[in-house]
């Protein structure tokens, strides 16, 4: 596997995760979050080639059974995971400005540039964004997943 990995995986996240889902968006990734039962998110995988991300021991062992890449978390913390999922899968750790997607509806977000502003329109749902105060909490996550990534034996 390349140690660069485009933003070409998918994901599904189930229930317990959902918060995971805004974050993987925001890195550019294409992530959908489901709410149903086991066979419909092993279904959606299969049919999309999506990755499971569970918190659901049982969910992971029945996705496995069927050949399907899942990673199960133990815990709901967004910059451990994220740091593991860039260990294992490749993942990308930094905000692409020209590669990001609608953490509300998973669209690929237009970069515009307005009086030296950068801002962002969904064409999906016409929510637009910026760089505002909640700008700092992100970076901040980001960061420490990569300080967890460096500081991890691979
Ligand atoms: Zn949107």
């Amino acid at each position: 596997m390349s140690t660069e990995e485009p933003r070409r995986r998918k994901f599904v996240a189930d229930a317990m995760l959902k918060n995971l889902v805004s974050w993987l968006r925001i890195l550019g990734y294409d992530t959908i979050y489901w709410s149903g039962g086991d066979r419909e998110v092993i279904g959606i995988a299969e049919a999309e080639d999506r990755i499971i991300l569970t918190m659901d021991r049982g969910l992971a062992a029945a996705a496995a059974r069927r050949g399907l890449k899942v990673l199960l978390f133990h815990e709901n913390n967004i910059p451990g995971i994220l740091a593991r999922m860039a260990n294992e899968l490749g993942l990308s750790l930094s905000f692409d400005p020209r590669s990001t997607r609608c953490p509300v509806c998973n669209h690929p977000l237009r970069l515009e540039h307005r009086s030296g502003r950068e801002e962002w329109m969904c064409p999906g749902c016409d929510k637009k964004y910026w760089r505002g105060s909640h700008w700092r909490n992100i970076s901040r996550a980001l960061e420490e997943a990569r300080r967890k990534l460096t500081g991890s034996p691979r």
